[in-house]
């Protein structure tokens, strides 16, 4: 079990900004951008190297959920970014799915 199932099961807190029966979505605790939101399924899939095609219709469930933050937060206008990262080099900590949103200040290109 992963942090984020915790989180799920509110067996430890977060600041919860969306959640419905497949998904939830809540403030990073350490935020690299004013707004950092990890949009996450409830059903606990550790990568995207997991996924299958059952999985479509979640994940792409995930990109509609970060859209409706995006209005919610103010900042579909102005910008933001959707970032998932893979195993070892693609930086992932968490053994469970989830879309980092960040938004509120211009984000250099490439990423480090
Ligand atoms: P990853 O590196 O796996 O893509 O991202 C994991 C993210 O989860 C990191 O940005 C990290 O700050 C965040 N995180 C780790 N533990 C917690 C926690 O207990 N609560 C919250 N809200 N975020 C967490």
């Amino acid at each position: 079990m992963t942090i984020f199932t915790k989180i799920i099961e509110r067996e430890i807190p977060a600041d919860i900004v969306y959640e419905d029966e497949l998904a939830l979505a809540f403030r990073d605790i350490n935020p690299q951008a004013p707004t950092h939101i990890l949009v996450i399924p409830k059903r606990p899939i550790a990568r995207i190297t997991d996924v299958e095609p059952d999985d479509e219709a979640l994940l792409g469930h995930l990109i509609t959920v970060c859209r409706e933050i995006a209005e919610a937060e103010g900042v579909a206008e102005s910008g933001f970014r959707l970032v998932v990262n893979n195993g070892r080099d693609g930086g992932q900590e968490v053994e469970h799915i989830h879309v980092h949103l960040l938004a509120g200040r211009r984000l250099s290109w490439p990423p480090g």
